[in-house]
């Protein structure tokens, strides 16, 4: 989801490559899950984090969105999935529930406040405190300031921070989608015809989310495949 906020009024204002060294290491959260509540539907997912799901979880596209850990929003005219935020969540601790959490919180955060999806979580979700900050056809990464509930955070290399394997790759898959979004959103805008935009995003998710991947086969060479059939199309 773009921001329309300066850099200088929410980063330390500086980028940072992944070969940089960023103070982001909140220790392992420590029993706080401050980012996994009232996010709204800024937890927006990529084809690569229903790939993730799929493949970590077991869980299709369609089944995350019957199931409600999932749901359809217009991000910049453009239809996009999110994690979805739910209320009066019971929570528990070590002797049993201690009551209920009022405030939204994500779908996947378990009763005792842990992410039940860890290993499977999506990208944003991997970033934060880290922001992506695009421009000239690439990204770089930015550091929240104000944002992570941790003061005394650590650095680390913002490569091992994100922990994604194969980050080359990762790293020229965000880009072609985050510029194919923006071709998509302006391509929307200028349609007059609402039936036809609606058309347009219906492909889109069709194309890069309702349609299983491989499991055991390397999604990154998958996208690639449909995003060229989808540029015939
Ligand atoms: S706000 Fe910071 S410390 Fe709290 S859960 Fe998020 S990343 Fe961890
Ligand atoms: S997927 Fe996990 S880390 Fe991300 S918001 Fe949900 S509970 Fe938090």
């Amino acid at each position: 989801m773009k921001r329309n906020v300066s850099l200088e009024e929410i980063s330390d204002g500086r980028l940072y490559g992944e070969n940089d060294m960023v103070k982001a290491d909140c220790h392992g959260c420590k029993g706080c899950s401050k980012c996994c509540h009232d996010m709204g539907e800024s937890i927006v997912l990529d084809p690569y984090d229903i790939y993730r799901l799929q493949v970590g979880e077991g869980m299709s596209f369609q089944e995350l969105l019957a199931t409600e850990k999932v749901e359809l929003t217009v991000v910049d005219g453009v239809i996009l999935p999110n994690l979805r935020m739910v209320e009066n969540v019971q929570m528990r601790d070590g002797q049993g529930t201690v009551g209920k959490m009022r405030t939204p919180q994500c779908a996947f955060l378990d009763a005792t406040g842990r992410c039940s999806i860890h290993k499977s979580r999506p990208g944003i979700c991997r970033l934060f405190p880290l922001g992506r900050y695009y421009e000239n056809g690439d990204f770089k990464y930015f550091l929240q300031t104000g944002e992570c509930a941790e003061t005394n955070r650590s650095k680390v290399k913002v490569s091992k921070w994100i922990d994604t394997p194969n980050l080359r790759s990762y790293h020229n898959f965000l880009c072609t989608w985050h510029y194919f979004l923006n071709d998509v959103e302006e391509k929307v805008g200028s349609l007059e015809d609402m039936e036809a935009g609606k058309r347009l995003n219906m492909l889109v998710l069709q194309t890069f989310y309702m349609v299983p991947y491989e499991v055991g086969e390397d999604f990154f060479t998958q996208f690639a495949t449909r995003m060229n059939g989808f540029s015939e199309k």
